[in-house]
């Protein structure tokens, strides 16, 4: 066969010419002469030779760098070596440089077109060969394709769909698809019986799918499941294999949620014939973990469901208001004695945002003041007199809850208890004071013998101690009931230096420092200077008395937004956990009290009482055995 491209490569031109017009173009070839390797090498591309002829000189390089390079970029491109002044040697060199045939002396025309023809068709032969290659691999590739493409269909099902047997049956259907399998199963453990069953399946008549069941002992499945290993089983002759069904060829692979195998995937054929390779076994274990990540998913959908529907049960049924913000402070949650304390419209909420709830302005009120300085609950009085506890806790990944705790009963009975406290303690003064003046003149009504001046000291002791007690009774009440009303700037730092010159025999007694830090140019407050005095001295005679010598204390006074900070510290004893949520109550004094410290249990009920009649807070950071720190938060007068 003639007719065709030759690429002459040779440094003599007389010999290309010769060889053109004596023996290739008789033949009917087209033929392109260069002599470089360097325009070889460039021009191949674009002439596309069938075969190429290359002499061993060459103007600008050996040849075999040209061979080389011919080799690499164009291995189906067949070479002959044509050497000059050739003998026999030439054969190998041709051979070791890639090149299909040599043209050797004497060299007839027949000869080379004979070189020629055979250098074309081992090139044809490489190129079918290559062409058929090329499609297998395409082949390949489209299965390879295919199976991924059904391998996405199936995770976005996992993914989207929240119905397991959906799901599940996509899986199996999937398995039985990408392995070519007559039928597919996915058994999965019943957790009361420990039997396997058929939760989704493919090509099974249904009602053995309903009726099947396998113990995990001794069956092929349950041995997948013990191991938690894959298992691929390649029978030349049918068997029930432990598999309660005739099959010739079988794969079953575990569904792992962690380390623990929870059902079988498995696909069979039950016909001889095909057989399953690890390939299958491969894109079956893919298919089994969607099939775990799904059985899991929908798990624990279920458990978080049930979880919500509790969770959503008693916040509807508990009896206080609450209300849950998430991060981005929307509204995530609020129950029914809520909607109903604040006269809210329920489907109004869900979902807005906290400054849209200012159409509610009793609710977005007291919102804002539990949000302001201190993690502590506060109190507030609604129009209708209710009074509620209003607490908000951070709760972390979720957001903020806000609970409002109706309180007015307790209110209302605090009331009752300190109107009757105030007046027995009115109506005990009078007799009391009697009694001590009665004990007073009893020295002047005649001797007393020592022992009887022993017990008239003790009976003034006690009688004090209840006058003091009594005292400080009619003062809560009076300050609880707002008759502390004349109200006048006062400087927190001149009152605290006061009361500090007034105690400083008392804490330089027991060696103690004290360290006073207020901020320069404290903004006044607007209130009763007696008043504001009492509690301070009750804050700093309480850090001297319940500090060991030597410790230190330190009052530390702070502006800011529109209030002053000041902070009452100790090194002393601290107080119990469990006390520190009643000190403020009356006559409570923490369980590590020693017994004989004195005091009434009353001073910071009066402490707490004075704070809220001057709009303020205060509260109490303790440690047992390292300190407390008590903060006063009071409302500054702008300037
Ligand atoms: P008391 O007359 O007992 O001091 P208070 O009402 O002033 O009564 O205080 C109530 C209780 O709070 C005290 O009995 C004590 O247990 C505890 N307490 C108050 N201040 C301190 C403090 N600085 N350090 C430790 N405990 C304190």
């Amino acid at each position: 066969m003639t007719g065709g491209h030759i690429l002459l490569v040779l440094a003599d031109a007389r010999l290309a010419n010769s060889l053109d017009r004596n023996v290739l173009r008789p033949a009917d070839f087209q033929v392109t002469w260069l002599d470089s390797v360097h325009a070889a090498e460039n021009l191949v591309s674009e002439l596309r030779p069938d075969v190429v002829i290359v002499g061993d000189q060459l103007v600008d390089g050996p040849f075999h760098r040209l061979c080389q390079a011919l080799r690499e970029s164009w291995p189906a491109l067949p070479v002959i070596l044509f050497p000059e002044e050739a003998d026999e040697s030439w054969g190998l060199k041709a051979l070791r440089n890639g090149c299909v045939d040599c043209l050797l002396p004497p060299l007839r025309p027949d000869d080379v077109l004979a070189a020629v023809e055979r250098a074309r068709e081992s090139s044809r032969i490489w190129r079918r060969w290559s062409e058929q290659e090329a499609q297998r691999t395409t082949n390949r590739l489209r299965n390879q394709l295919d199976e991924l493409d059904a391998l996405v269909r199936v995770g976005r099902s996992v993914t989207s769909n929240l119905e397991l047997d959906k799901v599940l049956t996509t899986i199996v259907e999937a398995a039985v698809q990408l392995t070519g399998a007559e039928e597919g199963n996915l058994l999965l453990v019943e957790e009361a019986s420990g039997e396997l069953y058929m939760r989704a399946a493919r090509n099974f008549q249904e009602d053995f799918v309903r009726t099947f069941r396998l113990p995990i002992e001794d069956t092929l499945a349950g041995q997948v499941i013990q191991s938690g290993l894959p298992i691929l089983v390649d029978e030349t002759t049918p068997q029930k294999i432990k598999t309660a069904y005739l099959v010739h060829t079988l794969i079953y692979v575990p569904l792992m949620v962690g380390k623990r195998a929870i059902g079988v995937l498995g696909v069979d054929n039950r016909t001889g014939g095909r057989i399953f390779h690890d390939h299958h076994l491969t894109l079956l274990s893919a298919l089994a973990d969607y099939a775990a990540i799904a059985i899991e998913n929908a798990r624990l959908y279920t458990r978080t469901d049930l979880d919500r529907r509790q969770l959503e049960a008693v916040l509807t049924q508990i009896e206080d208001a609450v209300i849950v913000f998430d991060l981005d402070d929307q509204l995530l949650l609020c129950n029914q004695v809520a909607i109903k304390t604040f006269n809210l419209v329920e489907a109004d909420l869900v979902g807005r945002h906290r400054s849209d709830l200012e159409a509610y302005p009793e609710l977005s009120d007291v919102l804002k003041q539990v949000e302001g300085e201190g993690s502590g609950p506060i109190e507030v009085q609604l129009e209708d007199r209710c009074v509620l506890n209003v607490q908000s806790t951070v709760i972390p990944e979720v957001g903020r809850a806000v609970t409002f705790q109706e309180i007015t009963h307790f209110k209302e009975l605090d009331r009752i208890k300190s109107e009757f406290v105030s007046t027995v303690s009115h109506d005990l003064r009078s007799p009391l004071t009697a009694i001590m003046g009665y004990v007073g003149l009893l020295d002047r009504a005649g001797p007393l013998n020592e022992i009887q001046q022993e017990y008239i000291n003790r009976v003034q002791t006690s009688a004090e101690a209840i006058t003091e007690l009594i005292d400080k009774l009619l003062d809560l009440g009076r300050i609880e009931a707002g008759f502390d009303k004349q109200f006048e700037r006062v400087s927190i730092p001149e009152i605290i230096n006061q009361i500090v010159d007034g105690l400083r025999s008392h804490y330089t007694e027991k060696a103690q420092s004290l360290e006073l830090d207020f901020q320069d140019s404290l903004p006044l407050v607007q209130g009763n200077p007696l008043r504001l005095r009492q509690l301070f001295e009750n804050l700093l005679s309480n850090a001297i008395k319940y500090t060991p010598a030597a410790g230190a204390i330190g009052v530390q006074a702070r502006a800011e937004g529109g209030q002053i900070i000041i902070r009452v510290r100790d090194t002393g004893v601290g107080i119990p956990p469990a006390d520190q949520p009643y000190i403020f109550d009356k006559l409570y004094r923490a369980s590590n009290v020693p017994e004989e410290s004195s005091g009434t249990g009353l001073g910071l009920s009066i402490v707490k009482s004075i704070v809220e009649s001057h709009r303020g807070r205060i509260w109490a950071d303790s440690t047992l055995g390292e300190g407390t720190t008590f903060t006063v938060v009071l409302p500054t007068m702008s300037r």
